[in-house]
């Protein structure tokens, strides 16, 4: 599988139009790999997970469009994940190639974008069925669901969002392959590592808001958790020598440029860690690109 990184920044992205520290400075200045657009991967040109409010922006910035998307998969509803607006240029668009863009989440994420549609006055949008149309569908967690070619197993993090939401992470496989994306988490519980250890991963895509900081947080990771998950994964595994390990939606809050960051993590980690930056693109056949 062929994963794009649209974008790898948390929720106010680097550098924050509103904030003059070095990071952020730093982005502003030499920009490549030190600017982050609010997070969301596309794997194969045809799955996404997460549609946030930087999609106009990263299709122009990757070459690409949206036109072959078979399926959306919603980490949340937080905005930076889900920016519904986003998608309703597909109900005025002159030609774009789907005739319904199905869209998976939770059933507490159902509800609460419903709600926030209904709030912005756009239920419009959403209720319409047939050509050029938006369907909202449920997924069960902890279950194999059928999407077009892939397996895809939603389960909860601990990251909470609004009622009784919280985050799906999700694992991903076809054709013998398997991505793992986790974001945005704390440490996964038992239940989830008992979940996890059934699989053989060739990709990790892990939460690593917080940078090398030491604080821990229900809500979002560093790479000291994603180090603890890969020992924890290598005890059944679910690792293999080959498995790329990728830390994501990151934040200013490290205060680390990205190569600080990379040279910190070799410095400081056994496992070899990498650094995803926006317009990152893997495949199995060509390394980092
Ligand atoms: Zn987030
Ligand atoms: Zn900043
Ligand atoms: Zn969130």
């Amino acid at each position: 599988m062929k994963v794009t990184f649209l974008g790898t920044g948390n929720a106010i992205g680097i550098p924050s139009p509103f904030c003059r520290c070095k990071v952020c400075e730093y982005a502003r200045t030499h920009k490549d790999k030190n600017v982050r657009t609010r997070s969301s991967i596309i794997i194969n040109d045809d799955l996404i997970i997460d549609i946030g409010p930087d999609i106009f922006h990263q299709c122009i910035r990757n070459n690409i469009n949206l036109t072959g998307l078979k399926a959306a998969l919603l980490t949340h509803t937080h905005s930076d994940h889900f920016a519904y607006p986003e998608c309703f240029g597909k109900e005025i668009s002159m030609s774009d190639g789907i005739n319904v863009l199905n869209i998976y989440m939770s059933e507490a994420a159902n509800d609460n974008a419903i709600d926030a549609i209904e709030k912005a006055s756009l239920n419009s949008y959403i209720t319409k069925k047939g050509v050029d149309s938006i369907e909202f569908n449920v997924l069960k967690p902890n279950k194999v669901n059928r999407i077009g070619e892939y397996n895809v197993i939603p389960f909860f993090s601990s990251h909470y969002v609004k009622g009784d939401e919280f985050a799906f992470n999700y694992i991903v496989a076809r054709e013998g392959q398997t991505i793992l994306y986790g974001t945005d988490t704390g440490s996964y519980n038992d239940e989830t590592l008992k979940l996890l250890k059934n699989y053989s991963f060739d990709v990790i895509i892990y939460d690593c808001n917080n940078g090398i900081d030491g604080e821990y947080s229900k809500n979002h990771s560093n790479f000291y958790e994603f180090n603890q998950l890969i020992h924890q994964l290598l005890k059944y595994d679910a690792i293999k020598s080959t498995t790329r390990l990728i830390g994501t939606h990151i934040a200013h809050n490290s205060q680390m440029i990205h190569i600080e960051l990379e040279n910190m993590l070799k410095q400081t980690f056994h496992h070899k860690f990498e650094v995803a930056y926006d317009g990152m693109i893997i495949d199995e056949n060509v390394n980092c690109n």
